[in-house]
Parts: structure tokens; sequence; C-alpha cells
């Protein structure tokens, strides 16, 4: 997950859980604390990578099914989906889940390095330990014979990761449980965090297109580059709201093939990204003016030129923004949960996790810390912290899953 810190008020409602229960599944999962890393660093060494998940989701789904969980499938997305048998009414249906890919390609080194309480390894906090976190809760679960309201599936998504463009959830909520499911908790990376707010985030590659020829002889005609490089001008001008947080950023610069040849193609890829869905549209509307006014800027420039300039825009992920109130039951439980277990979680934040889908769908969803500190995510030096209450984070997500989901 990638998490930007907005804080904004809370208002903590005392918690009132039925306690036997919740309180025996609590101490379960203290106690399995060192095998819950033991299966955060073990699934941590099947490989991962964007599109290619399909290893590790067999790993998985063998787990959830040791640990009692039923109707366990794969869906044609690459999701593993199983559901906790200890249930009564069919309704109302929570998901509650972790991602299985990493951004690292094929072929990066997967193994975990284990020194003290540090694991280093490529995904070990994001997702390992969310995948580890929701094995933990099902594994109290199971110890405790848990019986409860309603209907929890376990799933493990696949394609959160930027390449992945949430490919896996968006396909849970829009076609494979199209209207079925309530409510929506995500486990992604370490710490306690609460985030309660989708960023959205549109991404595209540009390409603007010439005829090209000799630097020299050719010169005279719109130059892709140069174009580029007005509409760069113009992008870095837009003025964006601080809140809601609302940002703009070009990734890559790519192109041409020699300094003395006016290029045939120059490219770019750009990130715009807001709390705001309003603000979102604003921005990519005010970045597609400033192609288009760049494009006709350097074909104005050359007027007695026949050669063509174009411009094309594609597409590499949407991300949808939502901004759910912090008075949403599922976000002031969580606050709850985490209240109880003396968690110093005092606000919510925004992140693209994704919850993004359920949230844009209008549908409550909460995404967790799932225990631990890590550092580098993202990196090839990510690295995973025991730290001595790290069962906290499994923790705070069966509390919030009791009281979304009363014991029988
Ligand atoms: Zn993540």
């Amino acid at each position: 997950m990638r998490a930007s810190l907005f804080f904004s008020l809370l208002l903590i409602p005392s918690a009132a859980f039925s306690q036997a229960l919740p309180d025996q599944v609590l101490a379960l999962i203290a106690a399995n604390q060192a095998w819950t890393l033991e299966q955060q660093r073990s699934i941590c060494e099947i490989p991962a990578p964007p599109f290619k998940e399909t290893a590790r989701g067999v790993e998985y789904a063998k787990r959830l099914k040791a640990l009692g969980l039923v109707d366990i499938r794969t869906d044609s997305e690459g999701n593993v989906i199983s559901r906790w048998p200890g249930s009564g009414a069919p309704k109302p249906v929570t998901v509650f889940s972790a991602h299985l890919d990493t951004v690292f390609p094929e072929g990066v080194d997967v193994r975990v390095k284990t020194s003290g309480r540090r694991l280093t390894g490529p995904g070990i906090g994001d997702d390992c330990r969310g995948l580890a976190a929701v094995l933990s809760v099902a594994k109290a679960f199971q110890e405790a014979k848990v019986k409860v309201q309603g209907t929890i599936l376990f799933v493990a998504t696949v394609g959160e990761e930027g390449q992945g463009d949430l490919r896996g959830v968006r396909h849970l909520f829009t076609k494979e449980m199209k209207g079925q499911i309530d409510q929506f908790i995500s486990l992604d990376g370490t710490g306690y965090g609460v985030t309660a707010r989708g960023v959205g985030s549109n991404r595209y590659r540009v390409t603007y297109f010439g005829r090209g020829g000799h630097s020299y002889g050719a010169f005279g005609m719109p130059n892709p580059a140069h174009a580029m490089g007005r509409a760069i001008a113009r992008i870095s001008d837009i003025q964006v709201p601080k809140q809601p947080k609302t940002t703009f950023n070009i990734g890559t610069v790519e192109g041409g093939t020699s300094v003395n040849s006016i290029p045939i193609a120059v490219s770019m890829e750009v990130d715009l990204r807001s709390e705001s869905a309003t603000e979102l549209a604003s921005l990519d509307e005010r970045f597609r003016a400033a192609l288009g006014a760049a494009l006709e800027a350097e074909k104005a420039r050359w007027p007695e030129s026949r050669a063509a300039l174009e411009l094309k825009i594609e597409t590499m992920g949407l991300r949808p923004a939502a901004e759910p109130a912090d008075s949403l039951p599922i976000i002031q439980q969580a606050l709850a949960a985490a209240k109880r277990l003396g968690i110093p979680v005092f606000a919510t934040r925004s992140g693209s996790t994704d919850s993004n889908i359920p949230m844009s769908l209008g549908i409550p969803a909460v995404t967790l810390g799932a225990g631990g500190q890590a550092s580098g995510a993202h990196s090839a030096d990510e690295f995973y912290e025991e730290t001595a209450d790290s069962y906290k984070g499994p923790q705070m997500a069966a509390l919030l899953l009791f009281s979304l989901h009363p014991p029988q």
C-alpha cells in the first residue's frame, strides 16, 4: 500500500463488545505470535510478481484449508476466496483480505534473511505481513471454534500494486461477487494505521509523434521533444489544492535516437492523484488541456511546415478516489478496537489500497496495518522488524470482525 498521511479529527466511541469469545481469540493470537512470523517468512519466499501470483495463491489456499476455511476457490482473476464455516445467517458478508502480489519482477531473489528480530526480503512487510495476519486470525478462530453472525470470507487478492491497478479487488466487486459484499477489511503493510479514505490516481503514458529527420537538414518542422517540453512546462505550473491533497508527477521521460536527429517519438509517464474525486477530475482535465495546448503551440511555431505532429494518451491505471466520512461505523469500530488494545491510533489516514474499490462503490471499507514495523517498502532492501506487540495487528482485525459479526 501507499499511504499519504492526512489526519482528521475523530470521535472514538466507547467499545461495546461481548467479551468471552473475543478475549479467547485475542489470547490465542498473542500466543501464536511466533507462528504468525513464520507464516510471514515462509509465504514471502514464494515469488509473487505482478500478474504471476499463482504459486503463492496455491500455497495460501492450502494454508487456509489447513486452518478450517471452506468453499476455497481461486477465481478467474486469481483471487483466493474462502469462507469461515462458523457462521449463521448469510448476511452480512464481510471480505477480510490481504494482497498476494508484490511490486518485484520475476527473477528477484525472494529469500528472506533473518537477523535477530529483523527479516529482510522483497514484500516482507507489504504485504506478507498482511497475509500472515489474516492466517493468524484464521488460526485463532479455528482453535476457539468461533461462531459468528453473518458470513466472513477470508480472501487473498491479486494485482493490488501499481501495475496490477487493483485488478483483483476490482474483479471481486464488479464481477465475481458483484452486489454480494457488504463490507471490506484489508490488512496491508505494518504498523497500526487505519486507512479510511482512498487516494485516487490516474496514470498515463503520453507520446508525441512527428516525422523526425536530420537536426540540421530537416530543421523547421515540429519537434516531438519540444512539444513535450512545452507540455511539461504547462503541467509543472498547474495549481492544486493542499487540501484535499492533490498531486502530479512526471515520473519518466524518454525518446529520441541521437543528438543530431529530430525525434520521431518521445514519451513520458504521468501520475495524477487526489483524495477527492472532484479534484482528480479537475486536475485530469487541466492536464489534458496542457497536452493539447503544447501540441498546438509547437505546430504554430512552424507554420510553414507540413510535417505532422500527433499526441497519444494511453491509460496505465485508474484508481478511484473516495472520501467516506470518519463517522462511518466500520471506521469508528476499527478505532474502538485500536483503543481497546491500547494502540495509539488517534486519526485516520488516506491511502491507495484495495479498499479504494469498495469505498468508491459506497461499500464500507477500511485498510488496517497488520502490526510490527517495516521500512523500505517497494525496494529491494525492504525489511520487517518484529515488535513485542506485533500480534496487536491481527488482534485489531479480529476485534473489528467481532464488532461486525457478533459471536453467536
Ligand atoms: Zn500493499
